[in-house]
């Protein structure tokens, strides 16, 4: 039996399964797909934007050097002219709703407790080039993957679940589903999933248009009375929204004569296209799994939220899930957990994707054609536009600026850490690398000491006098990088106890 089967080897499965086998867990994988490689997860079909958040993710764990290699490989693959996955800094607001952003008015004064780090900004990748790299840490911290394994049926009691899938049956203490928007996990175990119907079909697709010439369709985000089309840099790369309600996507087979017809209506040209090589459709249904859990099953990533992907926050969104599970699932598997430290997850979780679904809804809203609608973008334009609008896009995706409710003993407390360094160089990111708590202990007279010792295995304690400590003394940070305790006077160790004892569990002594 493992401790935990994780259903789909998305980027959100093989992220959490290599964060729980870290932390020491028996973790197998059992992924649909037969390969990993897909013309679906390549470029330019599966280009994807990572925030600063993921970037930051993925710094704690040593793999973001890995992932922007792969991506720069990725994009010199396709011919994509240099730097075509890094934009310039910061570029994480880069359009609302389609309509661009400038980076340069956010107001960095009004965004404290922030230290340089080598994860200040987001970067674009491909679905492949992320796979390829979380599938090596997943196989190089030993876990199991089988491909070619569809989940068809799951069944909890209050020791295990037994999971069946391409004709076997397996059995382990967590069930995670992280098997996509479309979760067989999330029907299976019963699952509510809630929130808004579509008002558009989106396209993206790959083709060959008989007149490339940007003057006739132009690059980027292009809002008409009609609807939009985005059009990228990567050859061929199209993408369309059609306020049809939902109504055509997966209705009928994707063919170019549709596809041409929608793209000339939106456009209000008479473009051809020569042929598509690949195209799917989606929506904007905004729905969400009310309670991440159901018994001894969890979700994450798209299977317990989805939303339209304009603005780029799905694969964001799922990081920041697998991240803020992992450490949790195995310290409930270990034992060591706290009681309902589990339940935290979705307290934590569900209010930041009910955000991102809101900041979806809100773009589409924005874009939905009507003779009203000029006004309207005209109005949120001007608003996003000013240093506060830009600053609150910002916050709002970057994902630097989610503050999970954890109390407010502390402005810090609930926040992801800055990257503080010590004077030898050693910084924070690099302490995270092991998927342990830290302690930052700069009081100089390791007041912590004797007390950030006592959590062997779990909490790291680290001493001696930061080049920049934001005026702080002292802070607990959890293994997903999130302030636990911070103290800004001689740290007490009776606090510091106390907010262990809540996330960590007991001590050892
Ligand atoms: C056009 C488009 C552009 C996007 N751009 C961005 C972007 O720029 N930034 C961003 O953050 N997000 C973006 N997204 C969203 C992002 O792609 C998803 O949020 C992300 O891929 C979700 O990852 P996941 O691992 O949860 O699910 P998936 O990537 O869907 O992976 C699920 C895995 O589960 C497997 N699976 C499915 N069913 C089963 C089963 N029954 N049993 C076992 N395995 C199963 C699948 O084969 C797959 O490997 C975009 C989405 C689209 C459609």
């Amino acid at each position: 039996m493992h401790d935990v089967v994780i259903a789909g080897g998305g980027p959100v499965g093989l992220f959490l399964a290599g964060e729980l086998a870290l932390a020491g867990c028996s973790v197998l994988v059992l992924e649909r797909d037969d390969e990993l490689s897909s013309p679906w997860k390549a470029l330019p079909l599966g280009l994807r934007g990572l925030n600063a958040g993921s970037a930051e993710t993925f710094y704690r764990r040593g793999l973001l050097e890995a992932v922007i290699g792969a991506s720069r490989a990725d994009a010199a693959k396709v011919g994509a002219a240099p730097g075509a996955v890094e934009a310039p800094a910061p570029r994480d607001v880069s359009h609302f709703a389609g309509m661009g952003l400038d980076a340069a008015v956010i107001d960095v004064h009004s965004l404290p407790f922030r230290l340089p780090s080598p994860a200040m900004e987001g970067f674009m990748t491909s679905l492949e080039a992320l796979g390829t790299v979380l599938a090596e840490r997943a196989a190089a911290v030993g876990v199991q993957v089988v491909r070619g394994a569809a989940v068809t049926s799951v069944a909890q009691d209050d020791e295990c679940v037994v999971v069946a899938a391409g004709g076997q049956e397996y059995r382990a203490r967590w069930l995670v589903g992280c098997d996509g928007g479309r979760s067989a996990v999330r029907r299976l175990a019963g699952f509510d999933f809630v929130g808004t119907e579509p008002l558009f079909t989106g396209y993206v697709a790959q083709v060959e248009f008989a007149d490339p010439d940007p003057a006739k369709l132009p690059f980027g985000f292009n809002l008409t009375a009609n609807g939009m089309y985005l059009r990228t840099p990567f050859e061929g790369h199209l993408g369309m929204m059609d306020f049809d309600g939902g109504a055509f996507d997966r209705s009928r087979p994707l063919t170019r004569e549709h596809l041409q017809e929608v793209l000339r209506r939106i456009t209000g040209t008479d473009v051809t296209l020569n042929g598509v090589h690949r195209a799917s459709s989606f929506t904007d249904r905004a729905m969400q799994v009310p309670d991440y859990r159901r018994g001894r099953v969890l979700l994450a990533g798209d299977a317990a939220h989805i939303h339209s992907p304009l603005g780029g926050q799905g694969l964001n969104l799922g990081i920041g899930d697998a991240v803020n599970l992992g450490w949790k699932l195995a310290a409930t598997v270990h034992g060591t957990a706290p009681e309902n430290l589990l339940d935290t997850y979705t307290g934590e979780r569900h209010p930041i994707g009910a955000s991102v679904l809101d900041w979806s809804r809100a773009q589409v809203a924005t874009m939905k054609p009507g003779p009203n609608a000029p006004a309207l973008r005209r109005l949120v334009h001007d608003l996003m536009s000013t240093p506060s609008g830009t600053t609150h896009a910002y916050r709002k995706t970057a994902g630097l600026f989610n503050q999970y409710d954890l109390g407010n003993e502390h402005p810090l407390i609930g926040c992801t850490s800055p990257d503080f360094r010590f004077q030898d160089g050693t910084a924070l990111g690099e302490l995270l690398r092991q998927g342990q708590g830290v302690v930052l202990d700069f009081s100089g007279d390791h007041a912590l000491q004797s007390a950030g010792n006592s959590w062997k295995g779990r909490i790291q304690y680290v001493s001696g006098s930061a080049r920049d400590d934001l005026g702080l003394t002292a802070l607990l940070i959890r293994p997903d990088g999130v302030v636990a305790w911070a103290s800004e006077h001689t740290p007490d160790p009776v606090t510091f106890r106390r907010a262990a004892v809540c996330w960590f569990g007991s001590p050892e002594s």
